[in-house]
C-alpha cells in the first residue's frame, strides 16, 4: 500500500495553493530524497503554442525554490516532440517554453531541453519488460541525479488518462523512443507534398531514403525508426504511421518509465496536477473545456499510485456540462471511457504494477 498526499483546491490567506505545493513536497520526503548539489530534473510540459491548459510557471517556481532550499540545483526539463509542431526542435521547444511564461524571471531556475537539439541524445536502457527489452532514454535525465515529474493530469486519446506514467515513458524519451511506443514500421513519405527536396537524405544515419521520380521513398528494410527525417521535411511530407494498439502501446509507454527511472527509482517524487482537465493531451494547440471542476494536487514517490488516486478522484467528480463529454455523468462513471470508449486506461496502471513500478494499492492522506 503506497501513501498519496491529496491538497484540495480550498485556501486560506494564510495557506495558499503555493503553500500547499511546498507541503506536499515536504510530505513525500523530499527532504531526504535530495542531497545537497545535486542536478533534480524538474520534468513538465511546457505546452504547445496555442495551448492552455499546461501548468502555470508560477507552481514550477514553487517547487524550484524549495528544491534550492535543499541546496540543489533545479532545472526544468522536457523532450523535443516526435510530431512536427512548435517544440520538435530544441530552439523552438525553448521559444515556446519562453512564450508560454517559463523564462528564468518567473520560474528562477533554468530551463535544459533533454535529448539534445534535435531530440537524438539519448541512452540505452536496458529493461526486462515484457515488450521491450531496452528504453532509449534522453541523456540529460538520465544524468540528473534525482528526479520530480510534475504533470497536468488530463484524458488521452491514446492511453484513456495522462498522469506521471505517460510524463515519465514518453516525456522521457527521445525521438526515436517516442517513435518506438507509437509505430511499429517506418514513417511514410506522402507522394502530395513531398517536393522532392532531398533534405531528409542527409539526415537519415541509415541510407533508407532515396529520391525516385521528384518523390522521396524509404526503404522499411533499412529504416532504423529514428523519426529523424520526421522533423526536418521542410514540407512536412513525412507522416508517423500511429499504427501500435492502444494496449501495446501502454505497455511500451509504462516500460519506458522503468527505463526513465532506472537508478533513480528512490530518488524521484511524483505531483500531478488535478486542474483544467482537458479531455485531450497539451500537445495540440488548443485546450479544450475541462471535463470536471478542478480537484487539486495529489503527490506520492509511488507513479502507479499518484496516477491510480488521480483517476479515481475524477471518476469521483460530476461531469461538467458542455464539454467533450456529451452526457452529463454521475460521481463515480467513468470519465475516460466516455471519451475514448475503445482505450482501457487500466492497462498502464496494472502493468506499471507488474512490472514492479509501484501499486494501485494506496492511502488517501488529504492534507
Ligand atoms: S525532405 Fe520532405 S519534401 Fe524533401 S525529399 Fe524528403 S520527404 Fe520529400
Ligand atoms: S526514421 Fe530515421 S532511419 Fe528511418 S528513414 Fe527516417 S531518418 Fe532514416
Amino acid at each position: 500500500m503506497s501513501t498519496v498526499y491529496l491538497a484540495t483546491m480550498r485556501t486560506t490567506p494564510k495557506r495558499s495553493l503555493l503553500n500547499k505545493i511546498e507541503s506536499l513536497l515536504k510530505r513525500t520526503g523530499i527532504n531526504t530524497i535530495l542531497q545537497r548539489n545535486e542536478l533534480v530534473a524538474i520534468k513538465l510540459h511546457f505546452g504547445e503554442q496555442g495551448n492552455t491548459a499546461y501548468l502555470r510557471p508560477l507552481f514550477l517556481r514553487t517547487i524550484a525554490e524549495t528544491v534550492k532550499t535543499l541546496g540543489c540545483k533545479p532545472f526544468l526539463t522536457d523532450t523535443n516532440t516526435l510530431y512536427v509542431g512548435s517544440r520538435s526542435d530544441a530552439v523552438m521547444h525553448l521559444h515556446t517554453a519562453i512564450q508560454n511564461g517559463f523564462g528564468f524571471s518567473a520560474v528562477g531556475c533554468p530551463l535544459v531541453i533533454a535529448g539534445g537539439l534535435r531530440g537524438k541524445n539519448g541512452v540505452r536502457i536496458p529493461i526486462d519488460g515484457e515488450v521491450l527489452k531496452e528504453a532509449i532514454i534522453a541523456k540529460e535525465i538520465v544524468e540528473a541525479d534525482s528526479l520530480i515529474v510534475v504533470s497536468h493530469f488530463k484524458a488521452h486519446e491514446l492511453s484513456g488518462f495522462g498522469g506521471a506514467l505517460k510524463n515519465l515513458g514518453m516525456g522521457c524519451a527521445t525521438r526515436e523512443g517516442k517513435l518506438v511506443q507509437h509505430s511499429t514500421v517506418a514513417p511514410k513519405v506522402n507522394p502530395k507534398t513531398c517536393r522532392g527536396c532531398e533534405t531528409c537524405l542527409a539526415y537519415c544515419p541509415a541510407a533508407a531514403i532515396s529520391v525516385q521520380d521528384t518523390t522521396a521513398v524509404i526503404r522499411q528494410d533499412v529504416c532504423l525508426g529514428c523519426g529523424e527525417c520526421i522533423a526536418v521535411c521542410p514540407y512536412k511530407a513525412i507522416e508517423i504511421q500511429w499504427n501500435e494498439s492502444p494496449d501495446l502501446f501502454q505497455k511500451k509507454m509504462v516500460e519506458y518509465a522503468l527505463g526513465a527511472l532506472k537508478g533513480k527509482e528512490t530518488k524521484s517524487v511524483f505531483l500531478n496536477f488535478l486542474l483544467q482537465v482537458s479531455p485531450a493531451c497539451d500537445c495540440y494547440p488548443n485546450s479544450d473545456a475541462p471535463i470536471v471542476r478542478d480537484i487539486g494536487i495529489t503527490a506520492s514517490t509511488d507513479p502507479v499510485a499518484v496516477d491510480a488516486a488521480s483517476c479515481d478522484l475524477v471518476n469521483g467528480e460530476e461531469s461538467i456540462p458542455n464539454t467533450a463529454i456529451k452526457k452529463m455523468l454521475r460521481k463515480g462513471e467513468d470519465k475516460w471511457r466516455a471519451l475514448y470508449p475503445a482505450i482501457d486506461w487500466q492497462i498502464q496502471l496494472g502493468h506499471g504494477e507488474k512490472m514492479g513500478l509501484g501499486t494501485r494499492e494506496y492511502t488517501l492522506v488529504r492534507i
